[in-house]
């Protein structure tokens, strides 16, 4: 169980995350590998596990790259992988315009970066179900005008629940365990 995820932040994110059993008395292979839903889904719609590359890692100028790049065109809606509430929406200069999603428990963030725009009307503490349009794919920020794509992470907060000080995962092999494609 402890093969997904290689990190020592691992250990104390598992107290934090209760294994529970879903509705058919199964352990979901999402929470053992890596603590997540098992109803997450892929976060811009259309887009099929078999499309997604793994970018987590790969070296960008001065950083390494703590989220995966999900490339579609431009105005692809993108989408809330969990039901949550809006933590955050927040303009950067890196990120362009971008969404902080919090999960009910509270404790992972879903970071979503170089939106062409937000859903209309959603505004922060909004409460989100899984798959509510957020905004849409663009390249805001940093992104290489003529590649749209969503820069999605996934970070662990600590206990105290400090949403800036969230520890990135890989959305990679999360996703590919356990997401699910939602229909254009
Ligand atoms: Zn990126």
């Amino acid at each position: 169980m402890f093969i997904v995820l290689g990190v020592c932040a691992v250990v104390e994110h598992m107290t934090a995350y209760p294994v529970r059993p879903d509705a058919r008395g199964a352990v979901p292979r999402a929470i053992v590998t890596a603590g997540h839903s098992p109803a997450l889904l892929i976060p811009v719609v259309g887009v099929a596990r078999s499309e997604l590359r793994d970018s987590f890692g790969a070296a960008r100028s001065g950083h390494r790259h703590a989220a995966i790049d999900i490339m579609a065109p431009r105005g692809t809606p993108a989408i809330a992988a969990v039901s949550g509430t809006v933590l955050k929406l927040y303009q950067s200069g890196a990120g362009g315009l971008t969404v902080y999603l919090v999960d009910d428990e509270g404790l992972t963030v879903y970071y979503y970066a170089h939106l062409n725009a937000y859903a209309a009307g959603l505004r922060e503490s909004d409460h989100v179900a899984a798959g509510r349009v957020l905004g849409y794919v663009g390249t805001t920020g940093n992104a290489t005008p003529n590649r749209p794509h969503l820069h999605f992470g996934i970070e662990h907060l600590p206990p105290t629940r400090e949403w800036w000080k969230g520890e990135a995962v890989d959305p990679y092999p999360i996703l590919m365990a356990s997401g699910e494609t939602v229909g254009r």
